[in-house]
Parts: C-alpha cells; structure tokens; sequence
C-alpha cells in the first residue's frame, strides 16, 4: 500500500489566511506569522499519508466485508454504477505539533498555541486533500470512479469503525494508532473512507450535511469554493 511521507505542507501556508478567516487583525496577523515561523524552525510537521484500494472480499451488501475487515457503510451503496471495493487512506501531522501547542498552553501562550493549533489543523485538511487526490488518479487510471466519503465517527460509518480502517491501512507504519475510547494518536490525524466503482454517480450528499458546524466551519467553505472553480476532485466532503 503506497505510504508517502515529507510532504511539505508549509509550503502552501500562503493560504493560510482564507483558512483562519478573513477579519484576521494585524495582532492575529503577528501571531500567525510567530506560529508559522515556530512551525518551520521546530520543524513540527511530519505529514504524510498511506493508503489502500480494496476490492470486496464478498457480495456487496450494507455489511461490507473487504480486506478481511468488515464495516458497515450502507450510505457509501450507490443507486447505480457498480461499487466493486472500498478507498481507504490516513492521514497525519506527527506528534510534534500537538504537543508543541500543549506546551504553549501551559506556558500560558494560549493565543499562539490557538492560532498553531488551527494552522495544524488547515495542514492536515491539506494533507487529506492531497490524498483524495491521489486516489482519485489512481481510480480513474484503473477506469473507475469514485464517490462519496465518510470518516468514522461521521453519520453512516461508526466511530467503531476506526481500528478497521487504521488496519486497512497499515496505519501503524506512520505511528497512528487509535485507543479504546477510539480516539487517534496523534490527535492531527484522520481517516476515511470512499466508495470505488464503474459508473458511480456523484454522490448526494456530503458528510458535512448533518454536521452542527457546517456553518462556521473553514473547511467546509474551502472545498465548496474549490469545487466551485471546479479545482477539487469529484470526491470528498
Ligand atoms: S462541516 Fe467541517 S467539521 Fe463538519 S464534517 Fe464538514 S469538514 Fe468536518
């Protein structure tokens, strides 16, 4: 399974601002500049991504059975096209950020740790993209589609779901791993799942659809601006 480590995230940090908003002040604009700049000099990113197409292992039905895992994803089933195997991927930032915003928590540096904290998380919605994207050339070399996403925790793949997943994916060569309240190590990390087929039709609903923060959420707003200019793939939130 294709494991890519080093991407180098900050390089795109030029983006940063539309992803932490736009009424940045120029106070804000000085502790981002800090945070980016501890980032870098700490060298406190470590992303990388594995990730992994697997064909069904037995007729397709709401319980899915693939790679030897089960999962049970009903909203991934399609109304037409044909779902023939499951995208899986993982995605992480390392551990060395979230334990640098930690320690700037209790250095009593909560604006700055805030402000690394949401940069962290804009890197890993980066690295999520890229990986999307990755799969997506992948699939469509291999003459098929893909559609639909779902994380475990989402509405329609249980938060249950996730050793499976991490499994799927040899998580454990990046050091992610998952504990018993099923919660990711390191935290800047995420997994999903996407639907893989011939013919699939793009998919209806996006897994932001019930979430009680679409309104506010950067994220959100970032991948419907970017599948408004038609530079995202087909796939994703
Ligand atoms: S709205 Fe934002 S927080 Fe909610 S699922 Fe979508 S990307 Fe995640």
């Amino acid at each position: 399974m294709p494991v890519v480590r080093g991407l180098n995230v900050l390089r795109d940090a030029a983006e940063a601002p539309s992803l932490l908003g736009t009424s940045a002040s120029p106070v804000r604009d000085r502790v981002r500049t800090e945070a980016l700049r501890i980032a870098r000099d700490e060298a406190l990113v470590e992303a990388a991504y594995s990730y992994r197409i697997v064909p069904f292992d037995a007729p397709l039905a709401a319980t899915m059975h693939a790679g030897g895992e089960t999962l049970h994803a009903p909203r991934l089933l399609s109304p037409s096209g044909r779902l023939t195997a499951l995208a899986c991927a993982v995605c992480t930032l390392g551990p060395r950020i979230e334990e640098r915003v930690r320690l700037l928590f209790a250095e009593r540096r909560a604006s700055l740790a805030m402000v690394l904290d949401e940069l962290a998380n804009a890197w890993l919605f980066e690295v999520s993209r890229r990986v999307q994207d990755r799969m997506h050339a992948d699939v469509i070399r291999q003459g098929l589609s893909m559609a639909g996403e779902l994380r475990p925790g989402d509405p329609g793949l249980a938060l249950e779901a996730q050793p499976a997943v991490l499994r799927l994916v040899g998580a454990e060569a990046l050091g992610v791993r998952v504990n018993e309240r099923m919660l990711m190590q390191p935290h800047k990390s995420t997994s999903m799942v996407l639907g893989v087929g011939m013919d699939l039709p793009p998919t209806e609903w996006s897994r932001c659809d019930e979430c009680r923060n679409r309104a506010t959420c950067r994220a959100a707003a970032r991948v419907e601006a970017q599948k408004a200019t038609g530079s995202r793939t087909p796939t994703g939130v």
